[in-house]
């Protein structure tokens, strides 16, 4: 049985733990195959191309663009603690996996570069969230 989606993300095991452990201290793990040196995320006992058991945790940029985005109005999941309205995304992240995630602005769009910032939970440990790249172009201008 679950109560919720909030539940779901806060679960540890084995296989999350250090995800969650990092996020308190504002870093963003991501996972790198030993054997055929892909990304991914979320964490997982294997890799997902060649099902190899050889996973190593790394770092990531914390650096990606929005992929997709959608403004959510309704208040379908009040465990998050999230008011609507507020933005879900799905970001790629610089190293190839895609997270989904929420926008801290609605500047953010569609091509966005962002970078990755995070949202406290009181005693739950801090949930990634993006943001604007300082610096960078807006979707849809080109660099000059
Ligand atoms: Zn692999």
């Amino acid at each position: 049985m679950t109560d919720g989606i909030g539940n779901i993300v806060d679960r540890t095991d084995p296989t999350t733990e250090s995800f969650w452990a990092s996020a308190r201290k504002g870093k963003l793990l991501i996972q790198r195959c030993r054997t055929c040196s892909r990304y991914q995320f979320y964490p997982r006992p294997f890799c997902l191309v060649c099902e190899s058991d050889e996973i190593d945790e790394v770092p990531a940029s914390g650096l990606g663009t929005v992929y997709s985005r959608t403004t959510v109005h309704l208040d379908a999941a009040p465990e998050l603690d999230l008011r609507p309205p507020y933005l879900v995304a799905i970001v790629e992240l610089d190293e190839g996996p895609r997270l989904l995630s929420n926008l801290t602005s609605d500047a953010c769009r569609i091509g966005t570069r962002v970078q990755v910032s995070w949202r406290s939970r009181g005693e739950q440990p801090p949930v990634p969230v993006f943001g604007p790249l300082p610096g960078a172009p807006e979707a849809g201008q080109r660099a000059s």
